[in-house]
Formats: C-alpha cells, sequence, structure tokens
C-alpha cells in the first residue's frame, strides 16, 4: 500500500456516475480527487458552478472550487476514472492510455477489445494478466485501459460466478428491470416513464450477453477464452431511480440440489474480501429468504451498494433454477465497480508505481 494517496482525476466528473466517483472517493484512504473533467459546457468553471449536484447529501467541500478540465492529457493526475459517453471514451481513453495514464473506465468503448480487462475483481482478477499485452499491442508505455462491465451485466455476473464455478452454466435466460439512473441525467423523459416499462434499451441486450461471457471466461496466454453458456437477454427500463432487477433463469452443466446453490450464492467471495480492499463488501451476494425481495428501494444499498441482493430461489420447470438479484446501477454498477478496480489494482502493484507518480501539473489546475 502506498504511504501516499494517489491521485486521481474524473472524466465526465458532472454526470450521473461522475458524481457518484466524487462523492465515494470523499475520505479515501489511497485516492485523491485532484481533477475533474466533462464537456465544453462545463469547462473552466469551479465544479461547484458546473455540476447541479444530485446526490443525497452535499458536494463534498474539496472538489467544490476545483477547475473542471477538458478531458485531454496532461491532467493533474496519477490515473483517470473515467465515466465518459462511450462515444467520447474512446478516442479519449487512448489519448490518456498513450500519454501514460491508466484509466479505470466504466465506459462501453474499450470492454470488448480482446487485450482490455473486463474487470470483476471478485471473479476474474486474472484477467489483469491482459495488461502487458495491452501495453505492447497498442504501444500504450506505462499506460493501460481495464474496464468494468455494463451495470445490469455487474449484477448478473456476480450471481452467476459462483454457479459457474461450483456446478457449471449451460444457459442463462434473464429479464431486467433497471432503473431511470442506468440513462444518466436526465434520461428517459417522465412522461416516458410514468405509469410505464420501456422494452428497449439500446445496446443493452448485446452487451450482457457478450460480456458475461467474457467476464467468465478464463485467461489463456494473451487472450479470454469466453465461456461457453449461452446466455439470452431481454432488457426493460421501469420507473424506479437507482437499482437494477434481473430475473434470472439458469440451466445447470451438472445437477446441484437447491441447498447447494443457495450456500454456492452466500459463501460467495473474491480476491477484494481476500485483501480487504477498502470498498470490498463484506459479503458480495446477500440470499435473502422472504418471498417479497429483493427490492430495488429496500436492498440497492446493501453492502454500502457494493453488495447484489439474491431473491426468490426455486427450483424451475423449464431450466433448472430461477431466481431475482439486484444491484444498485451507479455503485456496483459503475463508480464503486471501477474504485474497487482501482484498488485491486494497486494491491496487485499496476497502480501506483513510482514512474505512474510523476505527471506534471497541468496549468489548468490555476483555478484551484
Ligand atoms: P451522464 O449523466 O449523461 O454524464 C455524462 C458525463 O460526460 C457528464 O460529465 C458530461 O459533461 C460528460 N460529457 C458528455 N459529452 C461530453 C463530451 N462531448 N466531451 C466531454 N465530456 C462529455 O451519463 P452517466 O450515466 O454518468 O454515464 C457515463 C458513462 O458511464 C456512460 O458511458 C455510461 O454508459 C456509463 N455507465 C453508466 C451507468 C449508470 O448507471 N448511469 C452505469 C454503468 C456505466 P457535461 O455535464 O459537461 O455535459
Amino acid at each position: 500500500m502506498p504511504t501516499q494517496k494517489l491521485r486521481a482525476g474524473i472524466l465526465g466528473a458532472t454526470g450521473t456516475v461522475g458524481q457518484r466517483f466524487v462523492q465515494m472517493l470523499e475520505n479515501h484512504p489511497q485516492f485523491e480527487v485532484t481533477a475533474l473533467a466533462a464537456s465544453d459546457r462545463s469547462q473552466n468553471k469551479p465544479y461547484a458552478e458546473a455540476c447541479t449536484w444530485r446526490l443525497v447529501g452535499d458536494m463534498p467541500a474539496a472538489v467544490r472550487n476545483l477547475p473542471v478540465c477538458a478531458p485531454e492529457p496532461p491532467l493533474d493526475c496519477d490515473f483517470v476514472f473515467s465515466s465518459l459517453p462511450s462515444d467520447q471514451a474512446r478516442a479519449v481513453e487512448e489519448r490518456f492510455a498513450r500519454a501514460g495514464y491508466p484509466v479505470v473506465s466504466n465506459s462501453a468503448a474499450w470492454r470488448m477489445e480482446p487485450d482490455v480487462p473486463l474487470l470483476i475483481p471478485e471473479i476474474n482478477p486474472e484477467h489483469l494478466g491482459l495488461i502487458e499485452a495491452q501495453r505492447r499491442n497498442h504501444g500504450f508505455g506505462q499506460g493501460y485501459i481495464v474496464t468494468d462491465p455494463n451495470c445490469s451485466t455487474i449484477t448478473l455476473a456476480l450471481a452467476l460466478a459462483p454457479l459457474e464455478a461450483q456446478f457449471g452454466l449451460e444457459a442463462v435466460a434473464v429479464t431486467t428491470m433497471q432503473a431511470i439512473s442506468g440513462a444518466g441525467y436526465p434520461g428517459v423523459a417522465s412522461m416516458d416513464i410514468a405509469d410505464n416499462v420501456i422494452p428497449y434499451i439500446s445496446q443493452e441486450e448485446e452487451k450482457m450477453e457478450r460480456e458475461a461471457r467474457k467476464i467468465l471466461g478464463h485467461l489463456e496466454g494473451t487472450t479470454v477464452r469466453e465461456a461457453p453458456v449461452r446466455l439470452s437477454a431481454q432488457c426493460n427500463r421501469v420507473g424506479v431511480t437507482d437499482g437494477h432487477l434481473v430475473a434470472v433463469r439458469v440451466k445447470l452443466a451438472k445437477p446441484a440440489k437447491i441447498d447447494e446453490v443457495r450456500r454456492a450464492l452466500q459463501s460467495f467471495s473474491g480476491a477484494p474480501q481476500q485483501l480487504r480492499l477498502h470498498s470490498a463488501p463484506e459479503r458480495p451476494v446477500i440470499v435473502r429468504e422472504e418471498s417479497d425481495r429483493p427490492q430495488p428501494k429496500l436492498d440497492r444499498d446493501a453492502g454500502r451498494g457494493m453488495s447484489v441482493t439474491v431473491g426468490r430461489l426455486f427450483p424451475d420447470r423449464v431450466l433448472d433454477y430461477r431466481f431475482l438479484v439486484l444491484g444498485h446501477n451507479t455503485i456496483r454498477g459503475a463508480a464503486g465497480a471501477a474504485i474497487l478496480n482501482a484498488e485491486l489494482l494497486v494491491a496487485k502493484g499496476l497502480l501506483g508505481s513510482a514512474s505512474q507518480l510523476s505527471f506534471p501539473v497541468a496549468e489548468s489546475a490555476a483555478l484551484r
């Protein structure tokens, strides 16, 4: 663990996920926010002026006077968290990596590149082994890009990983009920979502089906062999502010009793728990027995928003088992996921080495 805090930049700092980063990084023991970036609408203003704070509680005092910069290197930080829209993220994240910055992203742009880790630290920490090949392939030098999955995919994958590990998965069919905040701010118009369900979220079904297989896949040399599970997703936007609920049916590769399935889920843990990472939940998967849980309002903040909650686990007449799983989309599904990734990178010696602590202070920090 470095004794000095690493200086973090946030790209997309004024948005739904960006604000969650700012909130979660207040008083973080390893990281301090020293640079903020957003669109030209927000640039050259102090953060407090550029950003309409939409989270419970006050904007952290330490960032109020930080200037909002253009999302371009150099920035006054050692590494960046990125929550830019995907169409911006592709080129911007590449420029930061090329300039030598580690990029810890939750945008979709680089997730499915074969040499980019799509990381959930409890599930696939060994995928960090892709970084060396990525640096070579793209000529990134000391920089690199590590991504976290789409918000509903993270929630699903945390429930699938223990089943895949213990019994194998042949087929998975999921239906999502996804919160409005998943679309950023202002997201879906209130006239469209009130009294309604919207059975379409652009690219979401494709992302869930592809990303889950990569996350559950195995590192072989310098590539990930995707898990062979067949996966089908249907995604819906519902009138809930935060928390994605996913109805899941699974066909296992080998027979398992329901108690074994329940035990596999609730005993699941991984590298973050072993390494006692700051943002790691004690239990990544919480299993509830009540007939009417999980519910977004009651369960999204479980484990400070970093646990997912499984409920209504039953045998299924079509596949083997069915259950619901709920996760907080802007915490475990976005900012919290990226922060946990950064904590794992520090623990693995991939973030915070002397060479990554030497970026110049950008002139744009003058407003501070
Ligand atoms: P958002 O609320 O719309 O925020 C977008 C952020 O990007 C704002 O800071 C915005 O700055 C900035 N931005 C927009 N256009 C830009 C441009 N042309 N150049 C530079 N900065 C620009 O969106 P969000 O929900 O936070 O999502 C951000 C990313 O995270 C997306 O890639 C999304 O897919 C991903 N994600 C979101 C969630 C979720 O639950 N919301 C979960 C997982 C992943 P201004 O304020 O100046 O416009």
